[in-house]
């Protein structure tokens, strides 16, 4: 079969679009033909083995994790799917048999995987994985939307509706509104749970955007400060809530406008690992912070229901084909661009 795979970590130039053997389908596994993947950082990462992903080669990586397609084939004990379902896939796989798993918090496995990362994943015409980690799709949700939701909705989801709790008669902020999370972020918080919505962003055209899309209040950060603008939103309260994937450049002004007793969630760490935390601020003001990666398998079912209902919109910026896999990653990696690189196949 076609697929993008690795040999050696390095740029985009190491991303080769040839021929690997088609995978089997093992008990309790679908083989999916895969007709959209999105991009996500974690692939950017694993190829050039950043971020501790460095691994041994060979034998060669097929990359990709988020995707949606149709099921071609089921393997024993599958009872929930047949051949021709259009499904979306949750890339993170679970052991199902540790203790975290078995009480309902797979978030928190022991042994959890992510596809396209520690074994091949999508960036290919065809998936092997767990039956658990399909979702039926909607025919009115299509395959590039589908693709662009998990690793975006996902932990966006467990983040405000399940650990921060964000009610509609509070207010959160979203940093890095053109960013697929930060988009994820403004339409749950805003038409999921009705709270009002301040969201940052650099550039006019992303302001309109991110306004477009649900944003009350959106804050251009070149040109105003982060803290002294959600001061002066809040009437010097501060806000509720904050969604952070961005990390080090924005967690100091972003904790700073956090109210007394606020939550902060951080689910991803773009432009740096590292930053100082205010311990006065912390105890003295009670805030709360969590770490957010991806979600449960519950979280995943909740947000495919929303997604075949049409209660969110997946944000594509630019769709290409497979085979232009590098074009993608260099455009993720030098572009300015509003939602989710995907890459397609007929
Ligand atoms: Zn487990």
């Amino acid at each position: 079969m076609h697929a993008v795979y690795i040999e050696a970590h390095g740029g985009p130039e190491v991303l080769t679009y040839g021929e690997r053997p088609e995978p089997q389908v093992q008990a309790g596994e679908v083989k999916i033909r895969v007709k959209a993947t999105a991009l996500n950082r974690l692939d950017l990462y694993t190829r050039d083995g950043g971020r501790g992903l460095e691994r041994e080669f060979p034998p060669p990586l097929i990359l990709g994790g988020d995707c949606a397609g149709e099921i071609v084939e089921c393997g024993d004990d599958v009872a929930e799917f047949k051949p021709g379902d259009r499904v979306v896939v949750n890339p993170r796989l679970s052991c199902m048999q540790c203790a975290p798993c078995l009480a309902g918090q797979d978030d928190l496995c022991r042994r959890s995987r992510f596809l396209g990362s520690a074994i091949d994943g999508s960036y290919a015409e065809f998936v092997s994985l767990p039956a658990a980690n399909a979702h039926l799709l909607a025919d009115s949700v299509s395959f590039e939307q589908a693709a662009a939701a998990p690793t975006t909705y996902l932990p966006v989801w467990n983040m405000l509706v399940r650990r921060l709790q964000l009610k509609s008669w509070q207010t959160v902020l979203v940093l890095s509104a053109s960013a697929g999370v930060g988009t994820a972020a403004i339409q749950v918080a805003k038409d999921v749970i009705g709270a009002k919505v301040i969201a940052t962003t650099s550039s006019p055209e992303k302001a309109a955007k991110a306004t477009a899309l649900g944003a009350d209040v959106v804050i251009n950060y070149k040109e105003e400060d982060i803290r002294d603008r959600v001061r002066e939103i809040t009437g010097g309260a501060g806000v509720d809530c904050v969604v952070d994937h961005v990390g080090a450049d924005f967690f100091a002004p972003a904790f700073a406008s956090l109210r007394t007793g606020g939550r902060y969630g951080i689910c991803g760490a773009t432009t740096g690992l590292r930053t100082e935390l205010h311990l006065g601020q912390l105890f003295s003001q009670q805030k709360e912070i969590y770490g957010v990666y991806m979600g449960t398998k519950e979280d995943m079912r909740e947000v495919v229901e929303m997604l075949n209902r049409g209660a969110v919109r997946p944000v594509v910026d630019r769709t290409f084909p497979l085979s232009e896999a590098a074009a993608a990653h260099k455009y993720m990696d030098e572009t300015n661009f509003f939602g989710k690189l995907i890459l397609t196949q007929e």
